[in-house]
């Protein structure tokens, strides 16, 4: 048996033919205060947390992806996402958005009854976090991403979360170097910066659609399990 050169996910660039190469996915955990609140966090000044996900997880805008199996709390969870272009170990705050490629929106699909349960049980998250396309992200606009601008998911055109990327409580820069000191970002490498309040199930039909003011929105839709 041969078995084929695995592909390397990809993703879209805004206005290119070109696709950016995808090495790894890390997630921030509760970046925003009204989420951190929402999940029973305090959200004081607390060093980010990181978690991963699969690099194939990446799904491209107007997906339509199959109901994820095992979970009847499948959330939602809108996030800035930053594409790197660059990397290294112990990058400054300063450098951090030097290394930057790009950046687009995403949705850090979630099944948060699992991920209850590793809480209560102490236990890893991936089943709850990296499952199979657990990680759509719309094209990519090439250069740093804003500071300031609007954040929001709609549901079946319901608005479910809005909120503004300046509501971090890191920073882009701050989120890139203090994951760069837990491990050497490269190029290709993800970091989806965490969410808004507002999170919440999806049901099978559903359309969502997550917008970030200046980038293409990204829309997946959810049909039953097959
Ligand atoms: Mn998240």
């Amino acid at each position: 048996m041969l078995v084929p050169v695995v592909k390397v996910p990809t993703v879209e660039i805004a206005g290119s033919a070109d696709r950016f190469p995808v090495r790894r996915i890390f997630c921030v955990g509760q970046n925003y205060a009204d989420h951190a609140r929402e999940m029973g966090s305090d959200p004081t000044r607390k060093p980010p947390f990181f978690f991963t996900k699969p690099a194939d997880a990446v799904v491209s805008t107007k997906a339509r992806l199959a109901f994820p199996t095992k979970t009847h709390e499948l959330h939602h969870e809108v996030e800035l996402v930053v594409a790197m272009g660059r990397g290294g170990s112990d990058i400054d705050v300063a450098d951090a958005l030097h290394m930057v490629y790009g950046w687009g929106v995403g949705i850090d699909l979630t099944r948060r009854d699992l991920q209850a349960d590793a809480k209560k049980l102490g236990r890893p998250w991936d089943m709850a976090k990296g499952f199979d396309f657990s990680a759509p992200l719309g094209p990519l606009v090439v250069g740093a991403p804003p500071s300031t601008a609007a954040i929001g998911l709609t549901v079946n055109g319901q608005p479910r979360q809005s909120g503004d990327v300046t509501d971090m409580i890191w920073t882009v820069p701050e989120v890139i170097a203090t994951l760069s000191t837990y491990v050497r970002l490269s190029a290709g490498d993800l970091i989806y910066t965490g969410t808004p309040a507002g999170v919440g199930a999806i049901q099978v039909g559903d359309t969502v659609v997550g917008t970030i003011a200046g980038a293409e929105p990204i829309e997946v839709s959810f049909a039953a399990q097959v």
